[in-house]
C-alpha cells in the first residue's frame, strides 16, 4: 500500500548522534550561569532510549530566592522597564543633534525607514541561492553565489543613519563582513545602531565601525588590500578618488552613488499646487512657459512659508546647514547666482546670527549654462528654467554630467511616457518626489554612480558567482 508508516528498521540501529553539544546545564541568574545552592542535579534524558544526556543543575527555594531577587533588583533599580523597546527616540535626537536634520523627520520618516531597510535585507538572508544551468548536457553546471569576502563601505553625512542601513543591510545578508566608516561630520547615530546590533547577536568582527577624516580612514579604507568590495555614497570629486585607490590597490570591485543634478519638468497640465509642494526637492525645477508665472508664485510663496529653524522644534521643515564649509559653499552659489543676473524671487541670504540656517532661496530667469544650474550645490536652493516644448526640455534636462532622479508633473500619459523614457536617470518620479523604498533599487546614470543600491539589485553587489562543472555520469534518462 501507498500509506506513509514508519519504517521499524530504524529503530533497531543504533540511535543517531545529534551534532549539537549540551553547553549549559547551570541556571541562567543575573546574567551568569551558576550551580543551584545545594550542588545537586538531576538527569536530562534522550526519549529514544532514556539514557541520560545531561546533568542538570536542580534548583530549590534557595535558588529561585536568588533568581527571584535578580529580578526584583533588574526591575527597581535597572534601566529595562523604562527602556523604549526601539530605541527610535535616541536614535531620532541623536540624528538631528549630530546631523541638524528636523527632529520630526528624522524620527518619523527616516528611523521608521531604517528599520524597513533592515527588515528587508534579513529577510534575504535566507533566501540567497545559486542556480543550475542547463549548459552542454553532458555536464552538471552549477551556479553558486557566494559572499564576496570584507566589504569596504564610506558614507555621507546627509542621511548618517538611512546609509548606515542601506549599506550594511545586503552586505551582511549576503554573508560578508563590513568595515564602514562614518562621515567625519556625522559618526554618532552609526555607532549607536551598531552596539544595537551587537546587542542582538552579531558575532565579535562581523560588523566594525569605523569614525574618521577621508583622506586618512577613508583612503586607507579603499586601498587596503584585504577588502574585497567597496562601496562608496558621497560627491562625485571623492567617487573618483576611491575609485582610483581601488584600482590602484587590488581592483577590488566598486559602487557608487554620487552626486545630481536632478531636472524636475513640470508640464503645461501639472497640477501646480501639488508641483509647488515640493519646490526645494527638484534642484533643475523647468516650468512650461504657460504655467511659468502662475508655478512661480505658488513656489515663492511656498518657500517663505517653509519653517526654517531649531530642528527639534516641531513642525520645522528645515534646519541648518551641515557645517560652515557647507555653508559658505551655497552662499557663494547663491552669489554666483546674483551676479549671473537669474532673479533672486526669495531668500538669498542666511537666516539669524547664528548656526548654519540659509533661507530657502528660489532664483527664476535661470539659463541652462549658469553655474546655478549646472552644479551641485546641496542646499536649499531652488533654480527655475522655462521651457516651450517637450523635444526641447528632454534636450535640456539631460545635458548634465549628473543622472541621478527626475521629476516629471504632467496628467497627460503620453508626456509621461516619453519623458519617463527618454529621461536619463535612475529613478523617475512621476507627480511625487524623493519616493523611495527598501525594495526599489536607487543610483545613477553618468556621473552620478555605477551600479545600484537597495532592492535586489544591491544583492549581486555583494556576492562572488562561482561556476562548478562536474561531468554526469550515466544521466538517469539516457
Ligand atoms: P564627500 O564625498 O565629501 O564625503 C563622503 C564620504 O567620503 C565621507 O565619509 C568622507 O569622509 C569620505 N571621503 C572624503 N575624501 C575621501 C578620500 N580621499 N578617500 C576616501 N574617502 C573620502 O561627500 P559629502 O559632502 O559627505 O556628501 C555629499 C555628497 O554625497 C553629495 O554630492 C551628494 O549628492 C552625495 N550623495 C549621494 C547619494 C546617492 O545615493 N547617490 C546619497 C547621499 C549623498
Amino acid at each position: 500500500s501507498s500509506t506513509c508508516r514508519l519504517s521499524t528498521s530504524t529503530l533497531a540501529e543504533e540511535p543517531i548522534s545529534p551534532s549539537v553539544h549540551i553547553n549549559y546545564t547551570n541556571h541562567l541568574i543575573n546574567g551568569q550561569f551558576v550551580e543551584s545552592a545545594s550542588g545537586k542535579r538531576f538527569p536530562a534524558l534522550d526519549p529514544r532510549n532514556g539514557d541520560v544526556i545531561a546533568h542538570v543543575a536542580e534548583g530549590d527555594a534557595e535558588d529561585i530566592d536568588r533568581a527571584v531577587a535578580a529580578a526584583r533588583n533588574a526591575f527597581d533599580e535597572g534601566p529595562w522597564p523604562k527602556m523604549t523597546p526601539y530605541h527610535n527616540d535616541e536614535l531620532a535626537a541623536l540624528e538631528t543633534w549630530n546631523n541638524g536634520k528636523p527632529y520630526e523627520q528624522a524620527a518619523k520618516l527616516e528611523l521608521p525607514y531604517v528599520i524597513r531597510l533592515l527588515h528587508y535585507y534579513a529577510g534575504w538572508a535566507d533566501k540567497i541561492h545559486g542556480l543550475t544551468v542547463p549548459a552542454d548536457g553532458n555536464y552538471h553546471h552549477q551556479i553558486l553565489h557566494e559572499p564576496i569576502g570584507v566589504a569596504g563601505q564610506i558614507i555621507p553625512w546627509n542621511f548618517p543613519l538611512v546609509m548606515f542601513a542601506w549599506k550594511i543591510g545586503p552586505a551582511l545578508a549576503c554573508g560578508n563582513t563590513v568595515v564602514l566608516k562614518t562621515a567625519e561630520q556625522t559618526p554618532l547615530t552609526a555607532l549607536y545602531a551598531a552596539k544595537l546590533l551587537h546587542e542582538a547577536g552579531l558575532p565579535p568582527g562581523v560588523l566594525n565601525v569605523v569614525s574618521g577624516y577621508g583622506p586618512t580612514a577613508g583612503a586607507a579604507l579603499a586601498s587596503h588590500m584585504e577588502v574585497d568590495k567597496l562601496a562608496f555614497t558621497g560627491s562625485t570629486e571623492t567617487g573618483k578618488i576611491v575609485l582610483e585607490l581601488a584600482a590602484r590597490s587590488n581592483l577590488k570591485p566598486v559602487t557608487l552613488e554620487l552626486g545630481g543634478k536632478s531636472p524636475m519638468i513640470v508640464c503645461e497640465d501639472a497640477d501646480t499646487d501639488q508641483a509647488g509642494q515640493c519646490c526645494s526637492a527638484g534642484s533643475r525645477t523647468f516650468v512650461h512657459e504657460k504655467i511659468y508665472d502662475e508655478f512661480l508664485e505658488k513656489a515663492k510663496a511656498r518657500a517663505m512659508k517653509r519653517t526654517v529653524g531649531d530642528p527639534f522644534k516641531s513642525g520645522i521643515e528645515q534646519g541648518p546647514q551641515i557645517d560652515s564649509e557647507q555653508f559658505e559653499k551655497i552662499l557663494r552659489y547663491i552669489q554666483f547666482g546674483i551676479d549671473s543676473n537669474a532673479i533672486l524671487e526669495c531668500g538669498g541670504d542666511r537666516l539669524g546670527s547664528k548656526g548654519y540656517y540659509i533661507k530657502p532661496t528660489i532664483f527664476s530667469n535661470v539659463e541652462d549654462n549658469m553655474l546655478i544650474a549646472t552644479d551641485e550645490i546641496f542646499g536649499p536652493v531652488q533654480t527655475i528654467l522655462k521651457f516651450k516644448d517637450l523635444d526641447e526640455v528632454i534636450q535640456r534636462a539631460n545635458r548634465t554630467k549628473y543622472g541621478l532622479a527626475a521629476g516629471i508633473f504632467s496628467h497627460n500619459v503620453d508626456t509621461i511616457n516619453t519623458l519617463s523614457r527618454a529621461l536619463r536617470a535612475g529613478t523617475i518620479w512621476v507627480n511625487c518626489y524623493n519616493v523611495i523604498d527598501a525594495a526599489v533599487p536607487f543610483g545613477g546614470y553618468r556621473m552620478s554612480g555605477q551600479g545600484r543600491e537597495k532592492g535586489v539589485y544591491s544583492l549581486m553587489n555583494y556576492l562572488q558567482v562561482k561556476a562548478v562543472v562536474t561531468p554526469l555520469k550515466n544521466p538517469a534518462w539516457l
